[in-house]
């Protein structure tokens, strides 16, 4: 039986369950267990003191880092800790270093020198030394996309692409600007451009740079590429206002670079399944993080969230149907070869698996869950708004899974992928900058996330096939 016929069954089997049998026993203790998960979050979680210890005594871990092997060794440690059988699965990741320089000035025809808060991109190659060179703004990356060469050649680029205020759902927003990180420079490379800075990602006006990856198109020329803090964005767009030569100089310092792929590891840990122990949910988040503040939203919180329900459905003393894995994937921000390596490995290994969840969108007040998946299964994950009302969770909804656990549908084209939705509107004040730091997480809505993604496994292993 495919996956697919195999998961609508349970669909049905499930959902009948739900509707027909309101007052059942088996409802009854379900409403039961799931509020004994929250007090047991809420009284007695260990969400908040493990999420200071990732934050404070390891710190930023960037793929191939120092940090991300003490965070490796850490993570293996809690869940061995916490009752789970653990491994580490080894994977190849690539490495790049920030480096020591960042440098980046903006000079006036007039001769003032103006201080601007940036950050390399990750993946950018170094200046060299000092870079030089006329800056042209660009209001977006299509209006880049549109200029000629004799404009652009020789000059440094700026493009202050805003994300959209008017979206309510700020993942939307970054959605929209995504691609103006990832691909300005090589767009500027291919137009002769010398160096590529762009506007942070984020919606507020801040003085938080915003890092995050950039990718070199085959046959470019490799340019240095940076993001300005939001604040100095706006002050590079009233300088020009004011100059109408607009003859602006950039002056920029970088000495990042990318060194040998290297070795590094998920960190597995399992419960056991007691009646279907070789089907498997997975349930994960991202363990590495941007080398900038200590990766506490982005996705240290996304970590503690999994940690924490595995720890409380143990500490219950839950025996589930199906294999629970908990998976902590290395190097989701420059590469996903986390990720990729798992649903490769799991598919070679043959392995059966029933859903997965990620949760990999910061700590903030849980909203609900996201399905990426068939009707039906979006139908399923809309029957559970009345089970979660209780907990003020209210998104049941079609959406993504997440970046980790997305390569399992390549390996498995019927499973469903569930995100966990938390409130997005403070998430882009922090994601990838200095600002995300543990001091932003609050500890109640870090352990309300944690117990809805418990309660939200606990109810998708109850599925029978
Ligand atoms: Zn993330």
């Amino acid at each position: 039986m495919n996956k697919l016929k195999a998961f609508s069954i349970v669909v049905f089997f499930f959902t009948s369950t739900l509707l027909l049998a309101q007052d059942s026993e088996i409802k009854t203790s379900s409403a039961q267990f799931i509020r004994d998960i929250y007090t047991e979050a809420l009284t007695k979680g260990h969400a908040y003191e493990d999420l200071r210890f990732l934050c404070k005594e390891i710190g930023a871990r960037i793929t191939g880092s120092t940090e991300a092997q003490m965070a490796i060794e850490w993570g293996q440690k809690k869940m061995n800790a916490y009752g789970l059988e653990t491994r580490l699965h080894e994977i190849q990741v690539p490495h790049w270093e920030r480096g020591t320089k960042e440098v980046f000035y903006l000079k006036t025809s007039g001769g003032d020198h103006i201080k601007l808060r940036g950050l390399a991109l990750g993946g950018s190659v170094g200046t060299k030394g000092t870079l030089r060179g006329r800056l042209i703004e660009f209001e977006s990356l299509d209006s880049l996309k549109a200029a000629s060469i004799e404009m652009v050649k020789g000059k440094i680029v700026f493009v202050n692409q805003a994300m959209d205020a008017k979206q309510i759902q700020t993942f939307k927003a970054y959605g929209g600007c995504y691609p103006l990180r990832g691909n300005s420079a090589s767009v500027a490379a291919e137009k002769g451009a010398i160096g590529s800075v762009i506007r942070s990602l984020g919606l507020a006006s801040d003085p938080h740079p915003h890092t995050g990856s950039m990718y070199y198109a085959d046959g470019v020329d490799k340019i240095p590429a940076a993001a300005i803090c939001t604040a100095d964005a706006n002050k590079i767009h009233a300088v020009f206002k004011n100059n109408p030569k607009q003859d602006i100089e950039l002056v920029m310092e970088m000495d990042c670079r990318s060194f040998p792929d290297a070795t590094s590891y998920n960190v597995l840990g399992e419960i056991k399944g007691s009646k279907y122990s070789d089907e498997i949910i997975t349930v994960g988040g991202h363990l590495d993080s941007w080398d900038t503040g200590e990766g506490a939203h982005d996705d240290g919180a996304g970590i503690i969230h999994c940690l924490e329900a595995f720890r409380i459905l143990k500490e219950m003393n839950y025996e589930p149907q199906h294999t629970l894995r908990l998976v902590f994937f290395m190097n989701e921000e420059n590469g996903n070869k986390g990720g990729k390596t798992y649903a490769k490995w799991v598919k070679e290994n043959e392995e059966k698996h029933f859903a997965a969840i990620e949760s990999d969108r910061g700590g903030f007040a849980p909203r609900g869950f996201t399905c990426d998946g068939s009707e039906e299964q979006i139908e399923w994950l809309r029957t559970l708004a009345p089970v979660f009302k209780a907990y003020d969770l209210h998104v049941f909804e079609k959406g993504y899974g997440g970046v980790d656990i997305g390569p399992l549908k390549e390996s498995y084209p019927g499973i469903p992928l569930f995100g966990f939705v938390p409130d997005s509107q403070r998430y882009f004040d922090m994601h990838h900058s200095p600002n995300d730091v543990f001091e932003n997480v609050n500890k109640r809505e870090l352990e309300l996330g944690a117990a809805a993604i418990a309660s939200f496994i606990y109810i998708l292993d109850q599925k029978n096939p």
